[in-house]
């Protein structure tokens, strides 16, 4: 979390459990989070990862994660491994507590028995286009089922039957017996079960061929945990009667509360699942992980903490209100752990050589620099300064635009933690390309101002001899509006072309060399960087997680 701002974590879910503990009405919390695993956590998982851990954590009670996965079709065993990876990743753990709702289908089921007796709920023979004609409008009443009224006996028989495999998917389902004519068209009778033929179940194989509905089991699954306060987004408020209809009539041990808060949606990205997974099977990204993608698996590749991550969380805040938050938040927050973190060093992204012609050939001389300006406990290391050396060729113009501070023909600039050069040629190719910079150092310079003249510009470099050669990804966003697809059909459609860029022949300082995967540096002036997972021995791969600057908006530097 931020040592920065503390944020003062309040908000109305919080003051809800507050006065549960305060009047006994709970003596302990319990809290669940129950992703789908039918794709990768984002990011908006992640505010709810950091609501549901959270206040169990500071409450001093227990969060479950349970895979809702009565949708075997669309799931499978690598989403549920990716979603356990990241919750950990995000620094939560479920000790004993990994549940699937899966877990509880007989107990659903028997329920479901219970339900049947008490003349609460039928086999119905509509096929679907008819349940949907059936329900009615927002506006119009629905109408009864023919089958509505079969006696409890009948329908346990069939019911058994459907469970037995007896009955083609489609041609049955089990239904509450609630009220056609509701206002809320979730009490219109809702399917409870449905028969599915055919799909193997990554927890239950091919034990089963019927399976219950969502917004059956989450209640059941919630009630029989012993959940305490069930934390769910906006879109379920208008579900909560029959989530509080279906704990009010089965035997369940205790009554969980439902209470809804608003979604996180942010800038410049999609968060449905179906987009992301279109991103990914169509090929419009490299993988869940891609590091412009809004996942979990992504951000941290792309460098992002789970501390930042976790910061932004509890600064977006939890409410009921509608928002759509700003890239530079999540930006800023990564930005401030990094600076506080993220050792320093130089590297060269556009490589223009210099050849220090006073500088004698066969020296190298080790500098002794900090590896962050704020933070001793880093430590220090020794760069090579050599007559050969590499600078960013954006640093150098031939036609400077008003305040340029760098190198210029004829002019002076320092290198960074070393001395000032003056440009003395410019040699370029046939092309009329500048190829390289012929300069001369001022000796008297190292750790100390030239005599009488100010030098202002200060610049990075590496001595090209000693130094790596690495890949560098740079990214942009993924979408080139901010509420990608708002108004048309196609949100691919708003897809920046230009939302990753690599280059290569970067030239990097040798102390890089020996990073491993996922350290993370500042490369100064330049933003921060993480090594990538594809980097290999000789062959490194850095990815830019941030600049160091918000040029959102302005249409950013390279
Ligand atoms: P999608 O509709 O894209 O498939 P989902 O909400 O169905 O997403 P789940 O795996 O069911 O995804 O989500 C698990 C939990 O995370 C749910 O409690 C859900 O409310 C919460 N969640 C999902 N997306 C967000 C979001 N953008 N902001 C906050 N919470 C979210
Ligand atoms: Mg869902």
């Amino acid at each position: 979390m931020s040592d920065k701002e503390p944020v003062a974590r309040t908000n109305f879910i919080r003051q809800i459990i507050e006065e549960d503990l305060a009047s006994g009405k709970h003596s302990r919390i319990a809290t669940r989070f129950p992703p789908e695993p039918n794709g990768y956590l984002h990011i908006g998982h992640a505010k709810s990862i950091v609501l549901n851990f959270g206040v169990a954590e500071d409450y001093g009670g227990t969060c479950n994660l349970r895979f809702d996965d009565t949708n075997p079709h669309k799931e499978n065993v690598e989403y549920v491994e990716a979603i356990k990876a990241d919750v950990r990743w995000l620094g939560y753990d479920w000790d004993d507590r990994l549940f699937f709702a899966s877990d509880y289908f007989e107990q659903l089921y028997q329920f479901a028995l219970e339900l049947i007796d008490k003349g609460l709920a039928y086999v119905c023979e509509l096929t679907p286009e008819e349940v949907r004609a059936y329900r009615g409008t927002l506006t119009e009443p629905g109408r009864d089922s023919p089958y509505r009224d079969r006696p409890a006996a009948e329908n346990r028989d069939l019911f058994q039957r459907m469970r037995a495999g007896e009955f083609p998917d489609g041609t049955k389902t089990l239904r509450a017996k609630i009220d056609m004519a509701s206002p809320n068209v979730n009490l219109r009778d809702p399917v409870l079960y449905r028969i599915r033929h055919g799909v193997v179940h990554h927890q239950t194989g091919s034990e089963w061929c019927l399976y219950p509905m969502y917004d059956y089991t989450h209640p059941i699954s919630d009630a029989l945990e012993g959940i305490t306060h069930s934390l769910c987004t906006l879109e379920f408020e208008d579900h909560r009667p029959f989530y509080d209809w279906v704990v009010d009539h089965v035997s369940v041990p205790c009554k969980p509360r439902q209470i809804e808060f608003s979604r996180l949606n942010l800038e410049y990205t999609v968060m449905s699942k179906r987009r992301l997974t279109m991103l990914v099977s169509e090929g419009y990204v490299e993988g869940w992980d891609d590091p412009r993608m809004p996942t979990i698996a992504g951000l941290r590749r792309r460098g992002y903490t789970p501390a930042a991550i976790r910061a932004f969380c509890d600064r977006v805040g939890v409410t009921k209100a509608d928002n759509l938050v700003e890239m530079a938040a999540l930006e800023s927050a990564i930005r401030e752990d990094l600076d506080r973190s993220a050792p320093r060093a130089m590297a060269v992204l556009r490589p223009l050589k210099v050849v220090i012609e006073d500088y004698p050939d066969d020296k190298t001389e080790g500098l002794a620099v900090a590896n962050h300006p704020k933070d001793e406990s880093l430590g220090s290391r020794r760069i090579p300064f050599a007559r050969e050396l590499y600078i960013d060729g954006e640093d150098f113009s031939e036609a400077p635009p008003p305040g340029f501070k760098r190198l210029v023909p004829g002019g002076e600039v320092r290198l960074r933690n070393a001395y000032v050069i003056r440009c003395d040629q410019v040699i370029k190719d046939e092309a009329g390309e500048v190829v390289e910079l012929r300069c001369s150092h001022d000796a008297d310079t190292l750790g100390r101002n030239p005599e009488g003249r100010k030098v202002k510009g200060v610049i990075h470099w590496v001595s090209a001899a000693q130094s790596v050669t690495a890949e560098v990804r740079l990214y942009d966003r993924l979408f080139s509006v901010p509420e990608p697809g708002a108004g048309k059909d196609d949100f691919l459609a708003d897809l920046n072309p230009d939302s990753l860029r690599t280059l290569t022949g970067c030239r990097l300082e040798p102390s890089l060399a020996d990073a491993g995967p996922g350290q993370r540096f500042q490369f100064e002036r330049e933003g921060y960087f993480v090594l990538d997972p594809d980097s290999r021995p000789a062959r490194l791969v850095f990815n830019r997680t941030v600049d160091l600057r918000d040029t959102w908006g302005r249409g950013g530097k390279s």
